[in-house]
């Protein structure tokens, strides 16, 4: 690798991605130099090009999650399974860094998601300190930064076809406490719903329901383990409400997945469930704007529980990735990944996204044209 590094930087919300280039950087003590194999945009990155997340210091490098090899680095160095890492690994890394343990959130209410340090990779670093974010050929891994070794037998691909959702769907599948049996609907069919039908599929869930769209997406829900898909579009509110309580036996689910950042979905959701069912909202990560609910018969009546899921810990990621190793191929992730591109291709990659045209865009920072 050269000493010259080309990252894409989004300058602003709106604007075009730019191509700029960094030198290569001095690395202190516990401090690494990843060479970029594959990182992605995600629906957050559609939100940051829109300006719609708060508190984001443009300009940044996005790609918050990403994989590659290890280039340089200034050791030693112990992933986060303990064991010595070397130049030379596959190696993927937990974009969430400086937790502080400290605060509040942190050391009183063990809710380290909601840390007032904590400060995420491709989202919340500036570009302005480095190469902090996966649009760029190498990622400066700062000391501190969890680090795992890629288990052999997963490919960038499929590590980065789940890659941010299938750690949000780990943590989602927590906040809902599945159980073996439980039946599940998961509404939104982007990359959070779809590795949470894929993730729900092997944790034992017996009927798994999607809702989405468009066609191609409820396809790829049915083939990661849905056994019912609903067109958003072509179905009304009612009919899925009818259909979903004729499969359950008049019950309705065990456990809903708001994954659709739709102020709609939520207003939907809760009669999804059954009496006493879980609903754990995730898809809001952006202010999506009010949802209008009667209390009284979406919630208290029901005895629904609803709860919250935020962000990631270290332990949804060291779980992703233990998945991924026992399943490998078994769960076809790497297919949620539709389209790789350039680094100079990624204002399409963006219109491509947002537009719903790919399910989730690939990027290869080291793709010539
Ligand atoms: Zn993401
Ligand atoms: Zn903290």
């Amino acid at each position: 690798m050269s000493d010259r590094i080309l990252a894409a930087v989004m300058a602003a919300p709106r604007q075009p991605i730019e191509i700029r280039e960094y030198a290569r950087p001095d690395l202190p003590q516990g401090a690494a130099l990843l060479r970029t194999g594959r990182s992605e945009v995600c629906g957050t990155d559609v939100h940051l090009w829109h300006g719609r997340l708060s508190g984001v210091p443009y300009p940044i490098i996005p790609g918050h999650v990403s994989a590659g090899v290890l280039q340089a680095i200034r050791g030693p160095l112990r992933g986060i399974h303990g064991t010595p890492l070397r130049e030379g690994d596959r190696a993927v890394f937990f974009d969430v860094h400086r937790t502080c343990g400290r605060c509040r959130p942190c050391a009183v209410h063990r809710t380290p998601t909601r840390c007032v340090e904590r400060r995420v990779y491709g989202i919340t670093d500036p570009a302005d300190e480095g190469l902090f974010g996966g649009w760029s050929q190498a990622i400066y891994l700062e000391p501190g930064v969890h680090i795992a070794r890629l288990p052999d037998r997963v490919t960038f691909d499929q590590y980065i076809g789940g890659g941010c959702g299938l750690l949000t769907a780990v943590h989602i599948l927590e906040r809902a406490a599945l159980r073996a049996g439980d039946t599940l609907l998961v509404q939104g069919t982007g990359a959070v719903g779809l590795s949470t039908i894929a993730l729900a599929r092997v944790s034992g869930a017996a009927t798994i329901f999607a809702i989405g769209a468009p066609a191609t997406r409820l396809d790829l829900a049915r083939r990661l383990g849905a056994d019912r898909v609903f067109d958003l579009n072509a179905t009304s509110v009612d009919e899925r409400l009818e259909q979903v309580q004729e499969l359950t036996g008049g019950e309705g689910v065990d456990v809903v997945v708001e994954a659709a950042g739709s102020a709609r979905a939520f207003e939907e959701g809760p009669y999804l469930a059954r009496d006493g069912g879980r609903y754990v909202v995730a898809g809001h990560y952006t202010d999506a704007g009010a949802s209008s609910i009667n209390v009284h018969t979406a919630i208290n009546r029901k005895h629904l529980d609803v709860r919250g899921c935020w962000g990631s810990e270290p332990a949804h990621f060291v779980r992703a990735l233990a998945m991924l190793e026992q399943l490998g191929p078994a769960v076809p992730l790497a297919s949620i990944g539709e389209r790789t591109y350039r680094l100079d291709q990624l204002d399409q990659a963006l219109a491509d996204a947002e537009s719903m045209r790919v399910t989730k865009a690939i990027v290869d920072p080291w793709a010539s044209a």
